[in-house]
């Protein structure tokens, strides 16, 4: 029987390295590095908008060509 040493291994949330949690202050992620990339990432997703400005302000909020009058009975 050997004295095994008390570890609390955690995985980090970002990179998915393994490490003590006595080893970090920037739980659940392994450095605090991670934690800030991480968190840049979740702010890239936030801010992220796939596809606004030019193009948008051009088109009037009501096109003559979407309201035919011939269309509707
Ligand atoms: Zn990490």
């Amino acid at each position: 029987m050997s004295p095994k040493p008390k570890q609390t291994m955690f995985r980090c949330a970002y990179c998915g390295t393994t490490f003590d949690r006595a080893m970090t202050t920037a739980m659940p992620f392994c450095s605090e590095r991670c934690r800030q990339i991480d968190l840049g990432n979740w702010l890239d997703e936030s801010y992220g908008l796939p596809y606004e400005g030019e193009g948008t302000l051009d088109r009037a909020p009501q096109d003559p060509d979407t309201e035919d009058p011939d269309g509707v009975q």
